[in-house]
């Protein structure tokens, strides 16, 4: 329930007290516009904070493009109010965005951000939650809603997920400090800025647009509000229910248990393999796979593992040059890393 209704349900029964006569049968909650959702979008980093700066333009200068796009667009709803933690090229610390949403009586905080990775081979979308309680609940529900939409411009899923710092409790600033002030956040990681599978997501302004309005449609689903011209409603979607954990969750650490592969048939003149693998995680999914020829060295692109599975039968390109054995890779959710036993060509 959000907080507005409460109130309007108090105000309610208070007139009731006075009123005792009025008969509310037959009336419908419609009767009772519900107070309007307030959304804070927080455009991440900014001023000296440049956030990834792989590519010529920052991290900074493109949250604030999408965050704009996601604002114009989730306006196109009713009974939402939208806020940004900052509409400025500005310094602002986390709690400062968590006091933000706060002051204006936030029901959700979601920050936005672009990826990169130390080897620059990841790429995909994910989104950050926080790890305990009814926070929990509501960012994992909200995520989902995200990456289905990111999915559907093609980028891959790399799931959601929580952190644990050092100290036993989240480990992104933003979802901590938005999580001591009982604000429900999460952090949207839309693409990976140096992965040539995500990149054109960004490298125009249709493209940042379609991002906000992904964004933004997201949160609508989740509220479950309708466009102001009735030309889209979610009013009867229901977005995933999600039971609150009893305990803490925690993020894996640890990788895969194993990974063996099995050659089925390699063509030496084709140079196609054709290799069963097998793994197995207990603690998060399996999400990619990919293949080395030079012992390690060197890895192909990563491909999607199938999901769910502990099995999965693939056929890979060698290529050319003298290579006598092929070793296989897999990784869970979490990006940890299990090799398998390398395989001899001859
Ligand atoms: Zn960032």
């Amino acid at each position: 329930m959000f907080r507005g209704v409460k109130k309007i349900l108090a105000l309610v029964l208070s007139v009731t007290a006075v009123v005792g006569s009025i008969a509310f049968g037959g009336q419908g909650s419609t009767a009772y516009a519900a107070d309007p959702v307030v959304v804070v979008i927080d455009p991440g980093h900014g001023g000296e904070n440049l956030g990834t700066d792989y590519l010529p333009i920052p991290e900074k200068l493109y949250t604030m493009q999408v965050a704009l796009y996601m604002k114009e667009e989730l306006e196109q709803y009713n009974n939402v109010t939208v806020y940004l933690t900052h509409t400025q090229d500005i310094d602002m610390d986390l709690d400062e965005r968590a006091e933000f949403a706060k002051s204006v009586n936030a029901d959700f905080l979601f920050s936005l951000h672009f990826n990169m990775s130390i080897s620059h081979e990841l790429y995909g979308s994910e989104v950050w939650v926080p790890s305990t309680g009814m926070l929990y609940s509501q960012g994992y529900s909200a995520g989902n809603e995200f990456l289905t939409q990111f999915e559907q411009l093609g980028l891959f899923n790399r799931g959601i997920k929580t952190r644990i710092g050092s100290k036993g409790t989240d480990y992104y600033g933003i979802i901590k400090q938005c999580s001591l002030r009982d604000i429900p956040a999460v952090i949207v990681e839309h693409c990976h800025v140096d992965h040539i599978n995500d990149v054109a997501n960004i490298q125009s302004q249709s493209k940042l647009k379609a991002l906000g309005v992904c964004d933004a449609t997201a949160v609508a689903r989740y509220f479950g509000l309708e466009k102001r011209d009735g030309s889209v409603t979610y009013k009867d979607y229901a977005p995933l229910a999600v039971p609150v954990p009893e305990a803490r969750v925690y993020n894996d650490t640890t990788a895969p248990l194993y990974l063996e592969a099995k050659l089925l048939n390699y063509n030496s003149t084709s140079r196609y393999a054709t290799v069963e693998l097998a793994s197995l995680d207990n603690e998060s999914p399996l999400q990619y796979y990919a293949f080395s020829t030079d012992n390690g060295l060197t890895w192909s692109t990563l491909q999607p593992w199938d999901k769910g599975q502990n099995r999965m039968t693939v056929t890979v390109n060698i290529g050319h040059g003298k290579k006598d054995t092929l070793l296989f890779k897999v990784m869970n959710l979490y990006d940890i890393a299990t090799n398998s036993n390398p395989i001899s060509l001859y």
